[in-house]
């Protein structure tokens, strides 16, 4: 509409300027063209008279040749004939009938017998083209006859000259304007507005629905280069869309291949678990296989029995639920109690490479994090699977989890500085720094075939980058390896 408006003020703007300039040229025309008609006709009527004048002055003297003059001016006042004296000073005696109207200097032109008119106001102030025709006759002083017609009827002609054209000008400009806003809206105003509502409607990624434009216009060129970009675009989001479910797949195929890996290694741990509580099971049963017990040592071996079976299938519950493929799902949980549940589950493998596998208890108090447990807890396994395996035996890995502010790195979308760290500490042999960037490499390994497969940290450290954190390895820790994972944290709401 903008467009359409500045394209109507434009060509009023044109039609004003033209209708105003030719109007000016023909009323400028008109006065010169008028204003010659009164000075011939005032110099032929002035001839014709000059010649009677002449004649009359000099057969019958000059009385009668004035009142001949008199007799020739109008009785309106609207054309005056007068005999008058050109030597004779006007400012003397203005009362003088036989005075010119005309300043005694201006009229040298007059003595030397040129035509001459002048513009001049009679006594009554009304503006007067003013004509002299010398006349010779028999006096010392040099005698004219003044012929002075009112200027009135031409300045009111001009006046409705003037207004004629203004009236001629409202109509063009009205006419013009309800013709050009009628184009203007329909030819440009109105497929422009369907074409900005469907960049619009583009921009916030409604592609379908082609705009219509007819027509064989720029407008329609711009409609379909318009129309074919959203649909290339939607070709392109849609090949995006695939491609990115494609990866999303495999990225969980990865995922869940990594985690069989760690249940494969738990599994040897769960394995040496089971030992202790199956032999309990065996001694038992076979006490009560024996017959010699009473009746209470065989409920008491029985119950014995009941509560082994109940830990053996805690254990390999555990095993179970860790093997399984869940769907990705975030929700707020508290990161120490997944910690104290992965811990639990790594706790066979642990105590079978004889490594006291701890969490440090901190402050205990709840830590809520939005997070897909599943992938949090993979992450925390690998983590401490790699501290298991870099342990030897007697040493310790230490579990821990803390609200930290610190300043994200730039290459992570930071809402707050409210974070919360987990750190895995191990007492192994370390990771050599010429390791360190290299770490996070997918199939990066320095283990042999069939202890690593090098996808643990490059797994989670994909998991943490979909949480919005970040994974630092500790330079300054000597006792071992560190390593620390930032997870963005909700913060606990304040009470009353
Ligand atoms: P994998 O464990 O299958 O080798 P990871 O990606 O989990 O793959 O680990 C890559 C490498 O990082 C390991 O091979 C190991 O050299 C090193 N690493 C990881 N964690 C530790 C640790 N706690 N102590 C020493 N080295 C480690």
């Amino acid at each position: 509409m903008k467009l359409t408006l500045k394209l109507i003020s434009l060509l009023i703007l044109v039609i004003v300027s033209a209708l105003a300039l030719d109007g000016y040229l023909t009323l400028q025309r008109e006065s010169v063209f008028l204003r010659s008609e009164l000075e011939g006709k005032a110099y032929r009527i002035g001839n014709a008279l000059r010649q009677l004048i002449t004649d009359t002055w000099r057969t019958s003297g000059s009385r009668r040749a004035l009142t001949l003059i008199e007799a020739a001016s109008l009785q309106d006042q609207t054309f005056r004939i007068r005999w008058v004296w050109l030597d004779v000073a006007t400012d003397v005696n203005l009362a003088d009938k036989h005075v010119p109207l005309v300043n005694r200097e201006q009229l040298q032109p007059v003595l030397r017998g040129e035509r001459a008119h002048f513009e001049a106001t009679d006594e009554r102030g009304n503006r007067m083209l003013v004509t002299y025709i010398k006349v010779d006759v028999a006096d010392p002083r040099s005698g004219a006859i003044e012929l002075a017609e009112r200027l009135r009827p031409i300045d009111e002609f001009m006046a409705a000259s003037l207004q004629r054209q203004f009236v001629l000008a409202g109509v063009v400009l009205i006419a013009g304007a309800a013709l050009t806003a009628a184009l203007g809206i329909g030819l440009v105003g109105r497929p422009l507005q369907r074409l900005t509502a469907k960049a619009n409607r583009a921009g916030q990624g409604d592609l379908d629905g082609p705009v219509e434009v007819r027509g064989r216009d720029e407008l329609t060129e711009l409609a379909v280069t318009l129309n074919q970009m959203c649909e290339n675009l939607a070709a392109s989001q849609q090949r995006v869309r695939n491609e990115t479910e494609a990866r999303i797949a495999t990225l969980e195929q990865l995922r869940h291949a990594d985690r069989l890996r760690t249940v494969g290694q738990l599994a040897s741990g769960v394995a040496h678990e089971l030992g202790t509580p199956l032999n309990v099971v065996s001694g038992r049963a076979s006490l009560i296989e024996g017959g010699r017990l009473t009746d209470d040592d065989v409920k008491a071996s029985a119950a014995i029995i009941r509560s082994q079976a109940e830990r053996m299938t805690k254990i390999i519950r555990q095993l179970l639920d860790f093997s399984r493929r869940s769907p990705a799902e975030r929700a707020n949980i508290d990161i120490r109690e997944l910690i104290a549940c992965t811990v639990e589950v790594l706790q066979p493998l642990a105590s079978k490479q004889h490594i006291e596998l701890t969490v440090n208890p901190g402050d205990n108090s709840p830590l809520s994090a939005s997070v897909d447990s599943g992938q949090i807890q993979q992450v925390l396994t690998n983590l401490v699977v790699n501290a298991l395996q870099a342990t030897p035996a007697g040493g310790q890995v230490t579990v821990s989890a803390m609200p930290e502010t610190v300043n994200a790195p730039s290459d992570v979308e930071a809402v707050s500085d409210d974070w919360l760290c987990v750190t895995v500490a191990d007492t192994g042999e370390g990771i050599p720094e010429e390791l360190r960037d290299r770490l996070f490499e997918p199939f990066f390994t320095t283990k042999d075939t069939g202890n690593g497969t090098g996808l643990g940290l490059s797994i989670a450290y994909g998991i943490v980058k979909e949480h919005d954190g970040w994974i630092v390895v500790d330079h300054d820790y000597n006792a071992g390896a560190r390593i620390r994972v930032y997870l963005p944290r909700n913060k606990p709401e304040v009470q009353g």
